[in-house]
């Protein structure tokens, strides 16, 4: 129901960019190769977000508005290797229930379309019309019923920064896919469609700045990692052994002549998710010792890969942060690898 919805709301969409967040996981979950985003106001009063993706008959439209009513939770083992990016069915209710919704979709194989209008959960309009393949869901008015909750947005640049970093992790994430996003007044990224993680960090950060880039790459199994330290009032044969398998750790990392004031250009993945962690960055801290005030930040690229028993990345809906089943061993690994990286790279 509708107070249900808003409170899964609360937990689901904080702020304009976690919106972008969840819109952007369906395009993708839906198999989009192109995908446009509009703001305006930050996002506070327009978010529109076009895919080329599989979209959707009309019966589907309908239910994407239904609580749980995911079509992507096909048994409860999907949900310790969930192969999606969204499986809980709640980010279109909620977000419909604290804003003005217009969703717009066909199914390749459809001949008609369909609209769908809701306001703040109230089913306005469900009509069919011509329309090209794929999904375009516009957010208007984000929070117009929730007033309290409105407040906490901040100033339309605060919001709309939000929105840029958070695209631009996504097309990190996907090279392969083309993303675009446009504000009322100007571009603030079009990155076609290229080969490789490589390329579209040249593409977004450009000639200079990619040049002070160094890659990273490394692999360690985990059974090396060893058993934790182990204290005195349990025995050895109480813990579970290390889950075979191997961590590996790609991407960029910048020289010490490239550094940020903030961490916004530190972009890290788990099994592809993006993460934002607390241990991640201290990792990077510690590899940076001395090599960057700690004052200054780098500009990072990190993919992790991991066994998904090791990585537990659905702590919170909304947020990224994850838990490691061997919070040590990545630390050390991640720390490790890039230090190691920079050490080489040095002149
Ligand atoms: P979840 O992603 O967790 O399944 P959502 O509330 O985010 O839940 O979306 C509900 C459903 O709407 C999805 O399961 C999917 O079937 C459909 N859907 C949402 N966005 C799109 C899209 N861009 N393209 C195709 N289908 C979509
Ligand atoms: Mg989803």
């Amino acid at each position: 129901d509708q107070v249900a919805n808003q409170i899964a709301a609360g937990e689901v969409v904080e702020r304009p960019a976690s919106v972008v967040k969840e819109l952007l996981e369906n395009s993708l979950d839906a198999g989009s190769t192109r995908i446009r985003i509009e703001v305006e106001g930050g996002g506070r009063k327009l978010i529109r977000i076009a895919d080329n993706g599989h979209g959707m008959g009309r019966d589907d439209a309908l239910l994407a508005f239904e609580r749980h009513a995911t079509s992507k939770l096909r048994s409860s083992d999907d949900l310790l290797t969930i192969a999606t990016l969204g499986f809980r069915g709640e980010a279109l209710p909620s977000i419909a229930s604290v804003a003005r919704v217009q969703l717009e979709t066909r199914a390749p194989d459809d001949e008609v379309g369909t609209v769908v209008e809701i306001n703040g959960g109230n089913m306005l309009r469900v009509e069919d019309a011509g329309l090209p393949a794929g999904t375009t869901l516009s957010v208007r008015d984000l929070f117009f019923n929730t007033p309290a909750r409105k407040k906490f947005m901040r100033s339309e640049q605060t919001e709309l920064g939000h929105v840029a970093a958070l695209v631009t992790h996504y097309a990190l994430a996907h090279p392969q896919k083309h993303f675009e996003l446009h504000s009322a007044t100007q571009s603030l990224l079009v990155a076609p469609a290229v080969a490789d993680a490589g390329e579209r960090l040249f593409q977004i950060l450009g000639r200079d700045a990619f040049e002070a880039m160094i890659p990273v790459a490394a692999e360690q199994d985990f059974a090396r990692a060893g058993l934790p330290e182990l204290p005195p009032w349990k025995r050895p044969e109480d813990y579970e052994a290390p889950e075979p398998g191997a961590m590996r750790i790609t991407g960029f990392v910048s020289k010490p002549e490239l550094q940020k004031l903030n961490r916004n250009s530190v972009y890290v993945f788990a099994n592809g998710r993006l993460i934002r962690d607390r241990l991640i960055l201290h990792a990077l801290t510690e590899a940076y010792r001395n090599i960057i005030p700690p004052t200054s930040f780098p500009v990072v690229l990190l993919f992790l890969e991991m066994p998904p028993a090791e990585v537990d990345v659905n702590v919170h809906p909304a947020k990224t942060e994850v838990r490691f089943r061997q919070n040590a061993f990545v630390h050390d690994f991640v720390r490790d690898s890039v230090r190691t990286a920079l050490m080489n790279a040095r002149p």
